[in-house]
């Protein structure tokens, strides 16, 4: 089985995902999984083909067979997201909870599985990648993250790569647990913000309940240098590795706009020299356990 490595950041907009698209063009052998299913963005950067997609239902919708209903109403009293107007159902509003189809005298109502997101296998100009989009309103995140996660295994074992490289969601919610239970190691990429601060605490517990040996990569670190200092004070507290830290350059930005990875679009800079400075110390890690 591949080593999963998750980039996540408890707090959005710190930069998770360019510095694992950045990981992504400096390895060059590895799989790439994006986990954050709700908001999908590497693909941004990556660019991939898609070679399959498959429909991913974990849901379901009521339907009426107006052939067997009576119009009684009973359906339309009970459902407590006002979804159904027998004949009709309104798909939109429409829970899945079921109960219309409990409580329906004539069995007139079947729950039929719906649509909920898609699947993708796709190949980027680095190599295998794995990936989904859940559709507007609908749940179930964290299976569907699972699906990710099994599907770029298959992935790495089928291409023969060692590595999992996970582009995780912001938060602590139901898509972070479901990526980082039972991976090998978490990178938190925080920026020195009192929230920064406060949602990199929260992921770091996350992490430390779940097992998972977590290094810290600090982003726009001279945005302000007290607070990158009580980060790295907070990681030497808790045990937790820091592995280094970047500085605000609106490089960072031109390389996205040029739709390009950092190490593409200036392989010479200093950010690229660091980057892949602490991909080696990730590499290390990986390989000694
Ligand atoms: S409860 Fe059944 S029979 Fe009554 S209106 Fe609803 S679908 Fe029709
Ligand atoms: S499944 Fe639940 S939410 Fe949907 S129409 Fe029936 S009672 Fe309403």
């Amino acid at each position: 089985m591949a080593v999963e490595i998750a980039i996540i950041s408890g707090k959005g907009g710190t930069g998770k995902t360019t510095i694992a698209a950045a990981f992504t063009a400096i390895s060059h052998n590895l799989v790439t999984a994006d986990c954050d299913v709700d908001a999908p963005d590497l693909h941004i950067l990556l660019q991939p083909e898609t070679k399959k997609t498959a429909e991913f239902q974990s849901s379901k919708v009521a339907l009426i067979n107006p052939e067997t209903c009576t119009e009684c109403g009973l359906c339309e009293e009970k459902c407590r997201f006002e979804a159904i107007h027998p004949p009709r159902v309104n798909a939109i509003s429409c829970e899945g909870c079921g109960v219309c189809a409990y409580i329906c005298p004539e069995k007139a109502i079947e729950m039929k599985p719906r649509t909920s997101g898609f699947l993708y296998e796709s190949m980027t100009r680095f190599g295998p990648m794995s990936h989904a989009k859940l559709l507007p309103g609908e749940g179930n995140s964290g299976k569907l993250v699972t699906e990710v996660r099994r599907q770029a295994q298959e992935l790495a074992r089928s291409n023969d790569q060692d590595i999992t490289l996970i582009d995780g969601s912001p938060g602590i919610g139901c898509p972070v647990i479901a990526t980082v239970s039972g991976i090998k190691l978490g990178v938190i990429v925080t920026e020195p913000t009192l929230s920064g601060i406060h949602d990199m605490e929260r992921v770091m517990t996350l992490l430390e309940r779940f097992r998972v040996h977590t290094m810290v990569l600090v982003n726009k670190c001279d945005l302000n240098s007290e607070n990158t200092q009580r980060i790295e004070q907070i990681c030497a507290k808790n045990g937790v590795e820091f592995l280094g830290k970047i500085p605000f350059d609106s490089i960072m930005t031109e390389s996205m706009v040029a739709a390009k990875t950092l190490p593409e679009f200036d392989p010479n800079h200093m950010i690229t020299h660091s980057l892949k400075s602490m991909w080696d110390k990730i590499t290390e890690f990986v390989s000694s356990e």
